[in-house]
């Protein structure tokens, strides 16, 4: 109810009255109480009671008051908090902006330039030692890297990171040997070593492959063509990692032990397998226990392969021997026999590959040793180790 100006025509105590009226209803509806402004001439007229009252009304009026400021101040806070997040991280931004990023920029252009300045300063060509290593600049300031360099008519080759190499260095699949000055040395031929797997594939081949392929290590696979037809996804992926297919009869039955259409049957129906498998046939052959004559030899249409290090896994099925047996007596140009059906001889390799690479061994498939030593393999013949001292048995 809005508040009526007391009329002067009214009776001092009738005003009186409707002002106690409306005092009440100020402390009912304090909403109100802001039009409120008594004159001097109502004070004048008011008890001390009332003018009490009044005055507390007028307080009551200002606390109001101020919890409206209060309210709005918070609601435009509410609706500008957006505004003022943004504005913040613009602030931020223009704070790492001046203090962070302008130094930075000026200092790196100094520094680079005074690289510049360095290079163009020592820029004579030739050899430069440091912790690391020995580099080559060029007359340009600019050091040689991942390339080859005459210097006194020896060649000398420079890494990725512009230090010479020295040791073994694998370029291009080709092995080159560079002394401890870092000379090329054409002489040297890393040793290769053959790792061939018998009886598989099995249920551990894939492991040995994952070893294989993280070394960039290759190997010969001797397999069972009723092994082949268990296992023609790991076949397929042997072919598809370079590793080389050999054939050891469908069922390894003896070969001398059977006929002369035995022997074929065995020999066609394995390497159908391995063909369905993967899409190309065995390349070498070893028959089972290692055993022939002339008459399977003549039957087989392949190089047999036999071996030069014989780990007897299967017999030990214990991985430290078979890692022991192998490291001890490898050489180059040696055939290792291993079997990849057993576990122990899986774990052993898993040891082998890496520790052989780290002795300065190149892990190579028959074909590839064969290639590198310059001996073509003939189909019949037996070959059981392809190192300088050879090979052939016959
Ligand atoms: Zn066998």
């Amino acid at each position: 109810m809005a508040y009526r100006e007391p009329s002067h025509s009214h009776p001092p105590h009738k005003a009186a009255q409707k002002n106690l009226h409306n005092r009440n209803h100020t402390h009912s509806h304090a909403s109100n109480a802001s039009s409120h402004t008594p004159t001097t001439d109502e004070a004048e007229n008011l008890s001390p009671e009332e003018l009490q009252h009044r005055r507390r009304a007028e307080i009551i009026r200002k606390r109001q008051q101020e919890k409206w400021q209060q309210e709005r101040r918070r609601r435009l806070i509410r609706e500008h908090k957006i505004q003022l997040l943004a504005g913040s991280v613009l602030l931020i931004f223009v704070i790492i902006f001046t203090f962070v990023l302008i130094p930075g920029i000026f200092s790196s252009s100094k520094s680079s330039k005074k690289q510049k300045e360095e290079a163009t300063q020592t820029a004579k060509a030739g050899l430069y030692e440091d912790k690391n290593g020995t580099r080559y600049q060029e007359s340009d300031g600019r050091f040689c890297k991942s390339d080859w360099k005459e210097i006194d008519e020896a060649k000398y080759y420079f890494g990725k990171d512009g230090y010479m190499t020295t040791g073994w260095l694998e370029l291009d699949g080709k092995e080159y040997f560079f002394d401890e000055n870092g000379k090329y040395d054409s002489t040297k031929h890393r040793p290769m070593v053959a790792l061939t797997f018998d009886d598989g594939p099995g249920k551990f081949t894939d492991k040995l492959l994952d070893c294989l392929e993280e070394n960039n290590a290759k190997a010969t696979f001797f397999m069972l063509g009723e092994n082949v037809e268990r296992f023609p996804d790991v076949v397929k992926r042997m072919h598809d990692s370079g590793m080389e297919l050999g054939n050891h009869s469908y069922d390894h039955t003896i070969l001398t032990s059977t006929t002369k259409d035995g022997v074929l049957q065995q020999m066609q129906k394995t390497n159908d397998s391995i063909e369905d498998a993967c899409g190309v046939p065995a390349d070498v052959m070893r028959p089972p226990g290692g055993s022939y004559n002339e008459t399977v030899a003549g039957l087989v249409g392949l190089p047999i392969i036999t071996w030069s290090v014989d780990t007897r896994d299967w017999a030990t099925r214990n991985a430290d021997n078979t890692y022991n047996v192998t490291i001890d007596n490898v050489e180059d140009g040696s055939i290792v026999l291993m079997h990849d059906i057993h576990e122990s001889s899986v774990e052993a390799c898993l040891r082998l590959i890496p520790d052989l690479i780290n002795k300065g061994f190149r892990l190579v498939t028959i074909r590839q040793m064969a290639e590198e030593k310059g001996i073509t393999l003939e189909n019949g013949v037996d070959y059981n180790l392809l190192g300088e001292k050879n090979q052939s048995t016959e």
